[in-house]
C-alpha cells in the first residue's frame, strides 16, 4: 500500500516540480557607460550603482576603450553582482556609423586592443578636429577643456557637448547635438570608423558575442533598419538589442519581430551615462518577450 500511495501521476509529478521550482528572475543591464567613456560615474561607482538599483548582471560597454573592465571586475565581487566585460565599437556602414556592443569578450586579445587602439587614434583626431571648429565659433581652448573634462580618459562628443552647455551655448545636451555635433551641424566632423566586418571580428577573436546596439536609435526608415539587420547578419552578428533604456512598446514589438526574422538572439540594456538623463535607469529596460532567444543563454557569456 505505502508503494502505491507514494506513486504519483505524470501529471501530477509535473505538478509537484513546478511548485517545487524556484523561479528566479534575474535583472540584466548590458549597455552601460562609465568614466571609461562618457558616462558620468567611474567604473567602480557604476557598479555600486546598478547593484543598488538591484541589477543582478551587468556589462560594462564603453565606447572604444576596455579601460574600465579590470576596475568595474573587481568591484562586482565587492558588490555580489555578475559582471560581463563588454565594449560598444564605432562603426562606419553605408556612410552612418552603428554601434556594435560585444559581451563577453577577454580584455587581453591582441587583434581587439590593436583594433580599439586604431579607434582611439581616430578619436583623437577627430577631436582636435572639433575643437577647430568650436573654437571658429568663438569658443577659446576647447581641446584642452574637453580633455580635461573627459579626465585623462578619451574624449567622446558627449564631453564637447557638456563644454557646450558649460559654455551657455546651448541649454541642454540635446540641443549641443542639434545646433553643433549631430551630422550635417558646424562642429560635425565625419570619422572612418571600422568595418562591421572587422568589428564583429575583433569580438569573436575576443570569445565574444556581437550585438547591434540600439536599432531603433539611428533614425533609419524601416527599410535601411532591414538592410542594416541582414548586413550585421551577414557579418556574424549575434545579436540585437530588442529592448533599451528608453524603448517603447511599439519598438520592442518591431524589434522582436526583427530578431525572429534575422534569427538573432535579443539583449537588454539601458545604454546608461549619466544620472541627470532620469528617463533612463540602470536595470530599468522592458522585459525581453518570450518569443526570444536571450544572449545570456549564449555559452560565451557563461551566465546560465
Ligand atoms: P561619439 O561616439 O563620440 O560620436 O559620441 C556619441 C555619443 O554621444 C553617444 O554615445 C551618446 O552618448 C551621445 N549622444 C549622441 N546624440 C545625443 C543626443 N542627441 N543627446 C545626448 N547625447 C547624445
Ligand atoms: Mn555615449
Ligand atoms: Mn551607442
Ligand atoms: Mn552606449
Amino acid at each position: 500500500m505505502a508503494a502505491d500511495s507514494d506513486a504519483v501521476s505524470p501529471r501530477e509529478a509535473e505538478y509537484h516540480l513546478n511548485t517545487g521550482t524556484l523561479h528566479l528572475t534575474l535583472t540584466f543591464d548590458l549597455h552601460a557607460h562609465s568614466t571609461a567613456s562618457d558616462g558620468a560615474y567611474a567604473p567602480e561607482e557604476l557598479v555600486h550603482e546598478a547593484a543598488q538599483a538591484g541589477v543582478d548582471v551587468l556589462a560594462l560597454t564603453d565606447h572604444d576603450t576596455l579601460a574600465g573592465l579590470a576596475a568595474a571586475q573587481k568591484a562586482a565581487i565587492k558588490n555580489n553582482i555578475r559582471f560581463i566585460s563588454g565594449v560598444e565599437i564605432s562603426v562606419g556602414w553605408q556612410r552612418r556609423t552603428l554601434h556594435i556592443v560585444g559581451l563577453g569578450i577577454a580584455a587581453d586579445c591582441e587583434k581587439l586592443c590593436a583594433g580599439l587602439q586604431g579607434l582611439q587614434l581616430l578619436r583623437r583626431e577627430r577631436a582636435e578636429r572639433i575643437a577647430g571648429k568650436l573654437e571658429q565659433l568663438g569658443l577659446e581652448n576647447v581641446l584642452e577643456k574637453a580633455e580635461s573634462m573627459a579626465n585623462g580618459a578619451q574624449i567622446t562628443r558627449t564631453h564637447f557637448a557638456r563644454l557646450l552647455v558649460k559654455s551657455g551655448l546651448s541649454k541642454d545636451m540635446k540641443q549641443s547635438f542639434k545646433r553643433y555635433l549631430a551630422s550635417g551641424k558646424p562642429a560635425h566632423v565625419s570619422s572612418e570608423w571600422t568595418s562591421l566586418a572587422s568589428a564583429v571580428d575583433w569580438i569573436h577573436t575576443a570569445g565574444g558575442v556581437a550585438v547591434l546596439a540600439h536599432p531603433m536609435a539611428y533614425n533609419m526608415t524601416a527599410a535601411w533598419r532591414q538592410r542594416m539587420y541582414k548586413a550585421f547578419r551577414e557579418a556574424g552578428g549575434d545579436a540585437m538589442e530588442v529592448c533599451c533604456g528608453n524603448s517603447n512598446a511599439e519598438q520592442v514589438q518591431l524589434s522582436t519581430r526583427d530578431a525572429l526574422e534575422y534569427e538573432l538572439m535579443g539583449s537588454v540594456g539601458s545604454d546608461f551615462h549619466h544620472p541627470e538623463q532620469r528617463w533612463i535607469g540602470l536595470g530599468k529596460v522592458p522585459p525581453l518577450p518570450a518569443a526570444i532567444t536571450p544572449v545570456w543563454t549564449d555559452a560565451r557569456l557563461a551566465i546560465v
